[in-house]
């Protein structure tokens, strides 16, 4: 048996779609080596069950967070706290050497090689090439070292508030020391960054080891259609849409069918839930949604239901495709016909209420304040149409958003100095509002 193993971590049911499509894109890459997950106590039996089936060890770990709100706050990534967790893959002491991959990464080529590289080897970060990019990474597990790098997140916590900012601290000569623990970046492509060097990215796509859906925007967060199979990519990601299809392939080929009605939504987690029958242990989250999904056949009640929940999602994380779905004129014919349906309503009733001869101001008054809202509204829509017809057609990528809604708050990071590691021996426990959190020792 291998004494080296690739480890990935998930702490719900939703991150585990993750990490079952990548070790299927593992086992397809032919490896060698063993397939470890590190999981908390809020991932469901069920799904623990599916993961036993790809990886040959599923180890539960206890939720280590930074609670450093501020920092993370900066990144616009508050849930990127509980990547601290990451820390415990250290302890893999059974491993000589170990390839840590994000459930968010996908492996498009054998990368066996990696092996030969020493700790801490990884591959530059795209927004800041000095620092690496923690989503891959060579690391030799080793209980001193897992103390070590607690004992120093807890003295000097992360300047990003997640595991790259206080790996990036702890491994401090990293950019400098040896030119030999820099992988090269098709070890760890970021799928979105790359339309910013767009030819760079046509030129050595088929060089491309691993991929890693850096970013909000996760696979499994994207609108799939599954009557086609296929995943409709925001107008912004278009050349990575071949790239995003596979991810979803390999979940269509190897991940759907397994997939029930008992994964649920991490308790506290504010992810959209699904009214799910079968969710015995919590409300149903993605993976108990998709579960229910028919793929290759026509849309059902369940489909639609689903893609409602997708939406939602994608809302709520701030992943609007303002080019397509979400383009304001959809938007905006909604808001018309909802209100259109409502004068008609009101109109109706005053028509009733005229013929009984009643004589109700609140009526007249709803009637007029629909049509009056509806004609300004029309009148706002010229004007917009009007103004937007005069602007640039492309919109701005999302990462230069998040810098600028970011840049304002940079005052608040410097005053959280006093960061400290907590471990919970449940999630749950912290959603409850109860306060089962203790330093970690
Ligand atoms: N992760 C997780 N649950 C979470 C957030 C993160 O299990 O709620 C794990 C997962 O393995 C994920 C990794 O931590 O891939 C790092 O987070 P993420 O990939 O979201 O960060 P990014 O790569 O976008 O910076
Ligand atoms: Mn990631």
């Amino acid at each position: 048996m291998s004494k080296f193993a690739w480890v990935t971590l998930t702490t719900n049911d939703t991150y585990s779609l993750g990490a079952l499509v990548l070790a299927h894109s593992l086992k397809r890459s032919g490896t060698a080596h063993q397939l470890a997950v590190l999981v908390t106590p809020t991932v469901s039996d069920a799904m623990r069950d599916r993961l036993k089936d790809v990886y040959n060890l599923v180890q539960e770990v206890n939720v280590l967070d930074s609670q450093d709100a501020a920092n993370l706050a900066l990144l616009a990534r508050p849930e990127l706290g509980v990547t601290f967790t990451k820390l415990h893959c250290w302890r893999l002491e059974q491993y000589e050497k170990c390839v840590f991959l994000d459930a968010d990464t996908l492996v498009l080529k054998n990368c066996d090689e990696l092996f030969e590289r020493e700790e801490l080897s990884a591959a530059p970060d795209v927004s800041w090439p000095d620092c690496f990019n923690s989503g891959v990474f060579v690391f030799k597990p080793s209980l001193d070292t897992f103390n070590k790098i607690t004992e120093f997140a807890i003295k000097h916590g992360s300047f990003d508030g997640g595991d790259q900012g206080l790996l990036n601290q702890y491994f401090a000569d990293w950019s400098t020391a040896d030119i030999k623990k820099h992988l090269p970046f098709v070890y760890n492509v970021t799928a979105y960054a790359s339309y910013c060097y767009l030819p760079a990215f046509k030129q050595f796509r088929d060089k491309i080891k691993i991929l890693h859906f850096a970013g909000k925007l996760k696979p499994w967060l994207i609108p799939f259609n599954s009557q086609t199979k296929t995943a409709s990519t925001p107008h912004d990601y278009t050349h990575a849409h071949d790239l995003i299809q596979h991810w979803w392939t390999l979940f269509c080929d190897n991940v759907h069918n397994v997939l029930d009605n008992a994964m649920h939504k991490a308790p506290g987690s504010e992810e959209a839930s699904v009214s799910s029958p079968g969710s015995a242990q919590g409300e149903a989250g993605l993976a108990g949604a998709l579960a229910q999904l028919r793929i290759g056949v026509q849309r059902t009640p369940e489909q639609e239901h689903y893609e409602n929940l997708m939406r939602r999602q994608c809302w709520e994380s701030g992943q609007i495709d303002y080019a397509g779905a979400d383009a304001f004129e959809n938007i905006w014919k909604k808001i018309t016909q909802t209100l259109e349906a409502k004068t008609e309503k009101t109109e109706d009733a005053e028509q009733t209420d005229n013929a009984n001869a009643s004589d109700n101001d609140n009526d007249n008054t709803t009637l007029s304040s629909n049509k009056l809202l509806t004609q300004s509204a029309s009148q706002l829509l010229q004007q917009v149409s009007a103004a937007s017809s005069r602007r640039s057609p492309s919109p701005r990528p999302a990462a230069v958003r998040t810098e600028q809604q970011s840049s304002n708050k940079t005052e608040a990071t410097t005053s959280s100095r006093s960061q400290h590691i907590q471990q919970s021996t449940s999630t749950a426990a912290k959603a409850r509002g109860q306060k089962g959190m203790r330093k970690f020792k």
